[in-house]
């Protein structure tokens, strides 16, 4: 028996409910707020990533899925889409439209990584990037999208993590500091963490193994050493999110896995659990335009996981709103009613009303019984007399009553009434 590739999952008839909620939603606000939807492929060549993402990092270096195709490229399934946007951005001229220009992307994402509840191979994002304008009112513009988007999801006690990491300039100096601080616990630090001294010490303030605490704890805090614009910059920001009134944390380990951010880095966190099971996070990166080509060009976005939101509003128990199921239901009697109720059905259809037919003949109880547990209101019955003399018996099944009529004011009947 073929079974789904380890970290992937089906996403089951049953489930749409939630994904259609979510993905709803996102549109919605991202749109409230002047956004427009960006499809970009599912794979780039993969110096996109590379360069993108950062050499240093751990989707680069442990968790893209990169294959060369027939013709000899070396593609990878995109594991992030800020990358992707901006060579889209690039290669149609964006620069040349109106500043900044603001995009949402809802998509499947792709990272060899070790599955677990939240955390998986083939999982879903909601994004979004704006592009061109470095002003903070832009980062409090997209803290704030993120946050209506939950808000509108109607999930609880969460909160925006917030931080800084400064322009290149501020973070030359930092690194410095932070490479004297690590250094002197070098003893103390995991084996990663040794590594991450020498090729990106920032990311050690996000280690999470219990033997480098000691030391993170009493680490520098980059909020702390940021240049005079960078410092500017985050104030403003954190007065406007002060006067939005969202319940922002100052987090100062708050660094984030991708190379490419710059000042602002956030992320949305579910009450009582930490950056492992963040539901969105993301930051602004000022540099990323110029190291895929571009020139220099501000930017800031943020990503969340459906599947890890969808987990978060069934444990909250969000009522969603009711999918709706078919109202229609017809069945059919003898061979003559066969290609009548096929075509009864379309009519329906037609007319906008959701209609299930029966396929295989079989006795009329069986109908019954299919169409009670699709939860439909009516069926309709053809049988040999129906045919004959172009009515239907009309079958409610709420009420359990049965009447003969004509199909034409059958069908009229149901229009307005809802199933
Ligand atoms: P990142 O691009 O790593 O900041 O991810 C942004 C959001 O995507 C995270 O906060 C998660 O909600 C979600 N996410 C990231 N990686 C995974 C994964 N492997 N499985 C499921 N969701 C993920």
């Amino acid at each position: 028996m073929y079974q789904a590739p380890r970290g992937t999952q089906d996403i089951l008839p049953e489930d749409e409910k939630y994904w259609r909620y979510v993905e709803g939603t996102a549109s919605r606000v991202a749109e409230l707020f002047g956004y427009g939807r960006i499809r970009t492929p599912t794979f780039e060549d993969t110096s996109l990533f590379v360069r993108g993402v950062g050499e240093t990092t751990d989707i680069v270096n442990k968790e893209m899925y990169t294959f060369q195709d027939k013709g000899g490229d070396s593609l990878t399934l995109r594991p992030e889409n800020t990358a992707a946007v901006l060579r889209a951005y690039l290669e149609h001229g964006f620069a040349s439209r109106p500043q900044p220009v603001k995009m949402y992307y809802l998509g499947s994402m792709y990272r060899y990584d070790r599955p677990q509840a939240g955390r998986l191979r083939e999982f879903h994002q909601f994004g979004c990037e704006v592009v061109g304008d470095g002003a903070p009112t832009v980062d409090a513009e997209v803290i704030m999208l993120a946050w209506r988007f939950f808000e509108g999801l109607g999930l609880r006690e969460l909160t925006v993590q917030l931080n800084s990491i400064g322009c290149p300039e501020c973070r030359r100096a930092f690194h410095r500091l932070l490479v004297e601080h690590f250094a002197s616990h070098k003893e103390e630090l995991c084996e990663d963490c040794r590594r991450r001294l020498d090729t990106n010490p920032l990311r050690l303030l996000d280690c999470k193994n219990p033997q480098c605490q000691p030391a993170i704890a009493t680490a520098p805090s980059s909020a702390d050493h940021l240049c005079e614009a960078c410092a500017q910059h985050f104030g403003d920001l954190k007065e406007m999110l002060g006067a939005l009134d969202l319940p922002v944390v100052l987090n100062p380990r708050l660094v984030r896995g991708l190379d490419y951010y710059t000042r602002t880095v956030f992320e949305i966190w579910p009450p009582a659990v930490g950056a492992q099971s963040a539901l969105g996070g993301g930051g602004r990166y000022d540099i990323l335009m110029e190291e895929l080509g571009g020139k220099p060009t501000a930017g800031i976005g943020f990503a969340t996981g459906i599947e890890r939101i969808i987990l978060n509003v069934q444990a909250q128990e969000i009522q969603l709103p009711e999918v709706a199921v078919p109202c229609l239901y017809v069945a059919f009697m003898g061979d003559q009613a066969r290609i009548p109720a096929l075509l009864l059905a379309d009519q329906a259809r037609r007319r906008g009303i959701p209609a299930v037919s029966a396929l295989s003949p079989r006795s009329l109880k069986a109908q019954m019984k299919h169409a009670n547990n699709l939860g439909v209101r009516y069926a309709f019955i053809l049988g040999e007399q129906e045919v004959a003399d172009g009515t239907v018996t009309v079958r409610d099944m709420a009420e359990s009553r049965q009447w003969q009529e004509a199909r034409e004011t059958a069908l009229t009947r149901l229009l307005p009434t809802k199933g």
